[in-house]
Order: C-alpha cells, then structure tokens, then sequence
C-alpha cells in the first residue's frame, strides 16, 4: 500500500483485517507475557471492537525490567559507545519507525481513535522526526571548561543518569513517548517506557524496531498494563534514577510523592493545560484567527494539552468572531477515522466521553450558552463520538472554563484592555501554552511577556518545531522536551577539578 499515492477507506481496511497486533511487553530484548499471565482488554473507541488482549505488567514485571535496564546500563553497552554511534542507531531506528508507517499509524487509529491522516503525518511522521532531530545532535553537545587560574583545570560534563522511566498518555501515544525515550537513549541512558493502558500498540510495536535497529537488549523496554500497578511500582523503584512523565497534573503530583518517599528520583512532569487563545480586535486576519481557534480547541478531538479550550475575545468583536469560529468548524466534525478525509475521530474511549457529555451538560446548568454542538454522534457504531461544542457567556469561575475537559469544548469568554485580558488569561493553575492575535507589536509583545505559560504564540496557534523547548509553568509541570534543552532531563552535571602541580 505505500506505493499507492492516496489510500481510501477500503484501503485502510484491508490492511487493518491484516494487522497482527503486538501485545507482549518488552524487557532485556525479548517480547514476554506479563509474569502473572494478567492480561487486559485493549478496545477500538472506532466501534468498540477488542482489537487484542495485552500483557498487564505488574510489580515482579517492573523490578524485572528495572534489573534489565540497570544490567545494560551498568555495561556500558550503550552509554560508552561513540556518540556517533549511538547518533547511526537512533537514526535508523528513525527509519524503521518511517519503513512501517502504514502499520503504525493504522496502529494508533485503531486503538485511540484519530484520524489516520492524522496518525500518518503528525503521530508517525512526528516521532521519525523528533528521533532524526536529537539523533543529529548526540555528537554536536559539547561540556564546557571553567574559568579557572593558570594552575588548576575546571570540566563541567554530562553524564548519563543511569535507568530512565517514562510514563506516558494516551492523546499522542508514540510521539508523546517519542520525546522522552529519544533524548533519554541519545544521552546513553537504558529506558522503560510505560504507555496508556488506552493505547499501548505502537510502544510495543516500536520495541521490536528499536531491536532491530541495534539497541542493546536492556535498554529499550516497554511495560505495558492496566490500572495504576506497574506505573506505581516503577515510580516507587529504588533503583530507577528518573521519572519523566505527561498525563494529568493529579498523577503528576502523585509521582512526585512516589518519588519522595522513595529513592529521590528526578522526577520531570509534563501535565495538563487550560490554554487561553486571546483575540484582540485588531487581529491581522481574524478568518485565519477563527480558523485557527476552531482547530486548537478541535484537533484531536480535543485531546491535546495545548488546546485552546479558553478563547479570550475582544468584546467589540464576539459575535462576529464566534461566527466565524462556529462556521470554521464544520469542517472538524467527527467521521470514520481510517477516511482519510476525516479530520476528527472518536474520543479515546467510553470513560472519556462520559466526563466530556458531563461538562457539556455542567456548561448549561452553570449558565453558559451553548452555540454549537453539543451532541454524541454515531451511537449505533459502537464507537465515541461527540460534536465539536462551544460556549459563550463562560465565566473563568464556571467548571467548563476552570478544568480541563480533554474533549472538544470551548470556552468563550470576553475582555475590554489587554490588562483584562492577561488577568484572565493567568487565571488559571495551569502554565502550558497561551496564543494572543494581534496586529499591534507592542501589545502582541507586552501580553506575550506577562502570559505565565511555557509556550507563546503571537498570530498563530500551536507554532513550532523540534528546535522550540515544550513545557509548562505552574501546575503544567516542570523541565521541557524537545529542542537541546530536553538533554538536562536525562543528564548529570559532573563538575571535575584538576590541581596542575
Ligand atoms: P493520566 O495522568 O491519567 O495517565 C498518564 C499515564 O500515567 C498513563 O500511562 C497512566 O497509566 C499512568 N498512571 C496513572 N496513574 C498512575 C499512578 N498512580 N502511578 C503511575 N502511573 C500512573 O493522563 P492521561 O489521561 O493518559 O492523559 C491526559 C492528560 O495528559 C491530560 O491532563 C493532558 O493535559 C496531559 N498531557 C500533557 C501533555 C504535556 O506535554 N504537558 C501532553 C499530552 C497530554
């Protein structure tokens, strides 16, 4: 099928009757069975189709994958290979993950429910990217030398921290995972990644590339399992050096108790978000502005941490913008997810979709006014869907505005000045990201600088690359992937002082 330009439906579904579906965990090189012989129900949110039963990993699986992972590291198996080296092997691992797209990405579709297109370009594509960008710069990381006198030598290095646990969600399953293990494995550290017990397919099927692209055994391994027990008993492992972790800013602050009351591992957190989107009157182009809002609050159906579910107008402007922005979003309506002209697919599963029709239904008893969507769609499928829904009249006090949803629900709300419009915006506990649409420079600079988020975008939505560091402020975590600076996560800073005699 790869070398068919446009794939169809029919396409996507002769090669998903076809799938094997990986569902061993992986540790030390070899795919396993959990040790209990526990496994869990892994189900299609597409139509509520049980794609496979996956190993449910546990504590004697953890201390099994931490040994492996340990072992490896301690032999300096990978950390002591030419930083070249290691940059060839993640750089074909790049490829691999590229080789197998059509597979990974019916992968992801099938198991949380987005759009193929979708899966293909940004989850798949995305993760090949983020592995060549970090693999490029393994051997381009210099240390630095002190400013010391003429008789003493200061090096300041970089060390590897030994056994790296990521513990990641279910929204951007692989390429979420992406930015944990490929900077962990480019600094020579072992890995056991814990993907969502609501989309664990791609991680164990990208153990076996890792292999294959000549990752030592041991430092690459995947614990998949339901509940919180294996997720738990790596945050609480004494012999785990680093937890890094995205998912939710309740099981962030959990794992930094974990933390504590164990071994003092470093523990990177990357949590939710309730992003506000302020447009001012004068934006430069409010069509582009409106299209861009309907897909930050719609674009995986809502399932994104950045999404810019708190849309902050300019009160001269509201109804005409939100007009635009209801009109922007027929085109996100839910379809099929493996019709590669669907841009929104199901949400993750039945439990999500409940808390997502329980705001929904919340909104209208707080007093919002509900202007568009609202509704379930496709019931009889089996599957989640649910219309892409927006709320005026929303108040930073109303739950709907406050929490965060993780579906497709916006928020409006409006301002008169910019300083009532970045009061608002901070109004939040979250920190993640902010976007402010503006033609004037120096307002667009003044909100940017007084915005309390990691990331900031001025006339645009969700902008950057891999060269741009990602994370939050407040109670949106700590650290940040992407770019150089995900290297601190997975490193030790050595400071070595020669006396010259
Ligand atoms: P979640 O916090 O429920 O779960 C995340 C991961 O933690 C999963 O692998 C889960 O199995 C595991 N887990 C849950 N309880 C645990 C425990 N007690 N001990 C150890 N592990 C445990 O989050 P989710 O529902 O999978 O994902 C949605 C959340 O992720 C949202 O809040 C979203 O904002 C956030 N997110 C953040 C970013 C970011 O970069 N800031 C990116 C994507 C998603």
């Amino acid at each position: 099928m790869n070398k068919k330009k446009h794939p169809t439906r029919e396409d996507w579904e002769k090669l998903a009757a076809d799938l094997t579906f990986p569902h061993q965990a992986f540790i030390g090189g070899e795919y396993l069975d959990a040790l209990s012989g526990e496994t869990f129900a892994c189900e299609s949110p597409i139509d509520g189709r049980i794609l496979t039963q996956v190993a449910s990993c546990d504590t004697a699986d953890a201390d099994r994958a931490v040994k492996a992972a340990r072992t490896a590291f301690e032999s300096g198996v990978w950390r002591d290979l030419p930083p070249a080296k290691r940059k060839q092997i993640l750089l074909k691992f790049a490829d691999l993950i590229a080789a197998n797209k059509d597979e990974l990405a019916l992968l992801e579709t099938l198991d949380m429910g987005k759009p193929i297109r979708f899966s293909s370009s940004v989850d798949v594509g995305g993760t090949a990217r983020v592995l060549r960008w970090t693999a490029e710069a393994i051997d381009k990381v210099y240390g630095e030398v002190a400013p010391t006198p003429a008789n003493q030598i200061g090096m300041i290095t970089r060390e590897a921290v030994g056994v790296v646990v990521a513990i990641v969600p279910w929204n951007f399953p692989l390429l979420m995972a992406s930015w944990k293990f490929a900077p962990a494995l480019a600094m020579g550290n072992s890995v056991i990644l814990k993907p969502s017990e609501k989309s664990p397919l791609t991680a164990l099927r990208i153990a076996g590339l890792a292999k294959e692209a000549g990752i030592p055994d041991g430092v690459f391994n995947v614990l998949p399992g339901f509940g919180t027990k294996v997720g738990k008993a790596l945050a609480q492992h004494m012999d785990v050096d680093t937890l890094a972790f995205t998912g939710s800013t309740a099981v962030a602050k959990q794992l930094m108790v974990y933390a504590g009351e164990s071994n003092m591992k470093r523990v990177w957190l990357e949590a939710g978000g309730k992003s506000p989107n302020i447009v001012f009157a004068d934006a430069p182009n409010l069509e582009k502005a409106a299209e861009a809002a309907a897909q930050g609050m719609a674009f995986n159906m809502g399932q994104v941490c950045t999404a810019g579910t708190r849309l902050l107008v300019e009160a001269s402007i509201k109804d005409a913008f939100v007009a635009l922005v209801n009109k922007a979003l027929t085109k996100w309506q839910p379809g099929h997810p493996l019709d590669p002209a669907t841009l929104n697919g199901a949400i993750v599963d039945k439990q999500q979709l409940t808390k997502v029709l329980g705001y929904i239904e919340k909104g209208q008893q707080e007093g919002a006014h509900l202007s568009a969507g609202g509704e379930q769609l496709f019931e009889t499928s089996g599957g989640y869907y649910v219309q892409p829904t927006v709320f005026t009249e929303a108040k930073n006090t109303m739950q709907i505005a406050a929490e965060e949803i993780f579906g497709p629900v916006l928020s409006v709300l409006t301002f008169d000045t910019m300083e009532e419009a970045i009061t608002q915006a901070n109004a939040t506990v979250y920190g993640l990201a902010a976007a402010v649409w503006t033609a004037d420079l120096n307002k667009a600079h003044k909100t940017a600088k007084a915005l309390r988020a990691g990331s900031v975008w001025i006339n645009n939505y969700d902008g950057g690359d891999m060269t741009a560091p990602f994370g939050g402020y407040k109670q949106s975590g700590n650290g940040r992937d992407k770019s150089l600076h995900a290297f601190d996560k997975y490193t030790e800073i050595k400071a070595t002082w020669l006396s010259l005699e």
